[in-house]
C-alpha cells in the first residue's frame, strides 16, 4: 500500500527493549510508516525514515500529574504523532470525548500531529470540537468489534463511514483500524491508510507497507 499512512500501534507490547529494536530492525525503512512504541521505548529506539508516535499523552505540558507524559515531552523526544481516544483507552481508562477534546488541542499545540480514533461517528464532533488546525488531524475509524478480535469490518461499511467521516470532515485523512492483516488490507484501499495493531508486532507486517 504505497504512499498511504500506515500507523503500527503496538499497545502494552513488548516487554523489553532488545525485542523492541528487533521489531524495529524487521520494519522496511519507509517514511510513511509511524511505528507506536509503549512510552518508555520511544527514546531508545533507532529508526531512520519510519516515523515516532505515541499511544496516548496528557493534556498540559507540565505540573503536578502523577505518571503523566506531556505533548511538549513528546516533541521533545522527536516524536511527529500521538494517537488519541483509542477504544482501549474510552472503554478501559473510561476517557470521554471532552477529555479526548482537550488533548487534541494541547497536541495540536505542541504541533504533534493527531491520530484520532473513534469507532462511533457520533464521537467525532465533541471530540473535535473548536479544533481549527484540522489539516493535523487524522481520523481512524475503528468499530470497537474488529480490534483485536480478528473480525474485521465488511469493505462495503468500512467505505460508508469513510464517506460519511470525509462529509463532515472533509480537510482530515480518514484511516481504517480494526483487525488488519496481509490478506485483508485492500479491501481498504479507499482509505488514506490504516491503524494496525496486532500485525505490526509481527514479520508478515512487511507485506503491507
Ligand atoms: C488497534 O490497536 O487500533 C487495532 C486496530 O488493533 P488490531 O489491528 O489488533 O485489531
Amino acid at each position: 500500500m504505497k504512499k498511504k499512512l500506515i500507523v503500527a500501534n503496538w499497545k502494552m507490547n513488548p516487554t523489553t527493549l532488545k525485542q523492541a529494536e528487533g521489531i524495529v530492525k524487521r520494519y522496511k525503512d519507509v517514511s510513511n510508516l509511524v511505528v507506536c512504541p509503549p512510552f518508555v521505548f520511544l527514546n531508545s529506539i533507532k529508526l531512520n525514515k519510519v516515523q515516532l508516535g505515541a499511544q496516548n499523552c496528557f493534556w498540559l505540558n507540565e505540573g503536578s500529574f502523577t505518571g503523566e507524559v506531556s505533548p511538549a515531552m513528546l516533541k521533545s523526544i522527536g516524536c511527529k504523532y500521538v494517537i488519541l481516544g483509542h477504544f482501549e483507552r474510552r472503554s478501559i481508562f473510561k476517557e470521554d470525548n471532552k477529555t479526548i477534546n482537550l488533548k487534541v488541542k494541547a497536541c495540536l499545540k505542541s504541533n504533534l500531529n493527531v491520530i484520532l480514533c473513534i469507532s462511533e461517528l457520533k464521537q467525532l464532533k465533541k471530540s473535535l470540537d473548536g479544533i481549527e488546525r484540522l489539516n493535523k488531524v487524522i481520523i481512524a475509524y475503528e468499530p470497537a468489534w474488529a480490534i483485536g478480535t480478528g473480525k474485521a469490518c465488511s469493505a462495503s461499511l468500512a467505505e460508508k463511514k469513510r464517506l460519511l467521516i470525509k462529509e463532515l470532515f472533509p480537510s482530515c485523512r480518514v484511516l481504517y483500524g480494526g483487525s488488519v492483516n496481509e490478506d485483508n488490507y485492500l479491501d481498504y484501499n479507499n482509505f488514506d491508510g490504516l491503524l494496525v495493531g496486532e500485525l505490526s508486532l509481527k514479520k508478515e507486517f512487511n507485506s503491507i507497507l
